[in-house]
C-alpha cells in the first residue's frame, strides 16, 4: 500500500497540469474541482468567450495537429470536453509520448457507433439488434425483419438526437445512403424508460460506479435526470453497474464513462450509447454525490485513487435549462429564482441564448424525490420565464 501511495504521489507530482480539449460546459465544470485538487487546468477552446473561458489558455482548431501539439506542450496530460478530436491527431500525440486519457484506442469506440456496436457484440453485452447497412436492399431487409420499422443512425458525429432517424423504408433514408455509408441500423426498442450508468475507471483498472439514474428526453435532448432511477430493483442496479464495468474494462476506457441504456417492459437493459467523459446524466453528482463526476474524471485521468460515489441524500434531481428562444436570458429572472427556490443549485454555462441549447442546469438534493423534482422544475420555470 505504502509503495502504491508513493508511486501515486510521484505520478501526481509530475502531472499537475491537466489540458482539456474543448471549451464547453464540461470543461467549465471541470475547472472547479481542478482548483480544489490543486491542479492547473488549461483549456484549448474553439472560440473566444467559450463556456470554459476562465481556464482557456489557447484558442484554436482541435482538428489541427500543430495546434493540438502546441497545446499539449503546455500540459502533462490531455483529456476532453467532447469526443470529436480526430483519432489521427490523438495517435500522433500518443506516439510522441503525451498522456491522452481516455486513450485513442478507447475513444475510437465513442467516435464511431458501428465500431462501438461491433466491439460490444464481441464482449457479449446486451444491445438492440443492429446491422451495418450500405444499400437500400440491406436496409429494407432489416426493416422487414424487425416489424416494419427501425432506427437508422449515422455512425459518426451525431449528438442530441441529430443523426438518428426512424425509418419505415429505405425511401426514408435515400439522402443518408447517398451521403454516408455505411450506416448503423437498429431495431426500434419499445423501452419503458431510458437509464444511464455513470462510472469511472483508472488506467490501473480500478473502477467505481455511481447509482443508476433515469434520464428523461424531450425532442431527443436530455431534459431531466432522476437519481437514483426510481423503483429500480437491486438486480437492475447491479446489472447496470456490471454492464458499465464490462464496457470500461473491455474498451480500456479511462476517466468517466456514461453508458446510456434502454429498460424494456420485461426488465432487460440494452446499451444505447457511450460517452467517455463527464456526461449530462451525471451533473446531479456535483451536489448529489460525495464525489462529482468532474472531480472523478480528473482523479481517474491522473490515475489517482477514486472518490466515494455515494449519494449525500436519498435523491437528486437535475433539470437542464434549455434555451426557449434566441432572446431568452436568465438574468432578469435570476433573483426571483434564487429567492423562491433556495434549495435549487443553479449552474449557468455562460452561453448566448439559442432555442433548444443547453444553457445551464439546476440540481435539487433531498430525501423527498417529489419535492426535489417540484423545486427544480419551479426554479427552471422562473429562469426560463415560463411560469
Ligand atoms: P445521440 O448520439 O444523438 O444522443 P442516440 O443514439 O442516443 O443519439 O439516440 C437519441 C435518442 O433516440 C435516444 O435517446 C432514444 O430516445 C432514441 N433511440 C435511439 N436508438 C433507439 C433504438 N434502437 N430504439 C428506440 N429508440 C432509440
Amino acid at each position: 500500500m505504502t509503495n502504491l501511495r508513493e508511486y501515486e504521489s510521484k505520478a501526481l507530482d509530475s502531472k499537475l497540469r491537466v489540458g482539456v480539449i474543448g471549451g464547453g460546459q464540461l470543461a467549465r465544470m471541470m475547472t472547479i474541482p481542478a482548483i480544489n485538487l490543486g491542479l492547473t487546468i488549461k483549456v484549448l477552446s474553439e472560440t473566444h468567450g467559450s463556456s470554459a473561458s476562465a481556464a482557456t489558455t489557447m484558442v484554436g482548431d482541435y482538428t489541427n495537429i500543430e495546434v493540438v501539439r502546441e497545446f499539449a506542450k503546455t500540459v502533462d496530460l490531455i483529456t476532453f470536453d467532447h469526443e470529436h478530436v480526430p483519432l489521427a491527431v490523438l495517435q500522433a500525440l500518443e506516439a510522441e509520448g503525451v498522456s491522452v486519457q481516455p486513450p485513442s484506442k478507447a475513444l475510437a469506440f465513442a467516435q464511431n457507433k458501428l465500431d462501438m456496436r461491433a466491439r460490444l457484440s464481441e464482449l457479449g453485452l446486451p444491445m438492440p439488434d443492429w446491422a451495418e447497412v450500405s444499400r437500400t436492399s440491406e436496409l429494407d431487409a432489416f426493416i422487414e425483419a424487425h416489424g416494419g420499422v427501425a432506427i437508422l443512425k449515422t455512425p459518426i458525429g451525431g449528438y442530441d438526437g441529430k443523426g438518428v432517424r426512424v425509418v419505415r423504408s429505405s425511401a426514408d433514408a435515400l439522402d443518408w445512403l447517398a451521403d454516408f455509408t455505411p450506416l448503423l441500423v437498429e431495431e426500434k426498442v419499445s423501452f419503458v424508460r431510458e437509464l444511464a450508468q455513470l462510472s469511472a475507471r483508472r488506467p490501473n483498472g480500478d473502477f467505481l460506479a455511481w447509482p443508476l439514474v433515469q434520464t428523461v428526453q424531450k425532442d431527443g435532448v436530455c431534459a431531466e435526470v432522476l437519481a437514483p432511477a426510481p423503483g429500480a430493483s437491486s438486480e437492475t442496479l447491479a446489472t447496470a453497474a456490471q454492464i458499465a464495468k464490462s464496457v470500461a474494462a473491455g474498451l480500456e476506457v479511462t476517466g468517466v464513462l456514461a453508458v446510456e441504456m434502454f429498460e424494456t417492459a420485461d426488465g432487460r437493459l440494452l446499451i444505447n450509447e457511450l460517452a467517455m467523459r463527464p456526461h449530462n446524466s451525471g451533473h446531479f453528482s456535483i451536489e448529489g454525490s460525495v464525489t462529482s463526476q468532474f472531480e472523478q474524471h480528473l482523479r481517474a485521468a491522473l490515475d489517482l485513487p477514486l472518490g466515494d460515489t455515494s449519494l449525500v441524500s436519498e435523491h437528486a434531481v437535475m433539470i437542464n435549462l434549455l434555451g426557449v428562444d434566441d432572446d431568452n436570458d436568465f438574468l432578469p429572472h435570476y433573483v426571483n429564482a434564487l429567492a423562491e427556490h433556495p434549495a435549487a443549485k443553479i449552474h449557468t454555462y455562460g452561453k448566448a441564448a439559442r432555442a433548444g441549447r443547453k444553457m445551464g442546469h439546476i440540481t435539487v438534493v433531498s430525501d423527498d424525490a417529489n419535492w426535489a423534482l417540484a423545486e427544480a422544475r419551479g426554479a427552471a420555470e422562473i429562469l426560463l420565464n415560463r411560469q
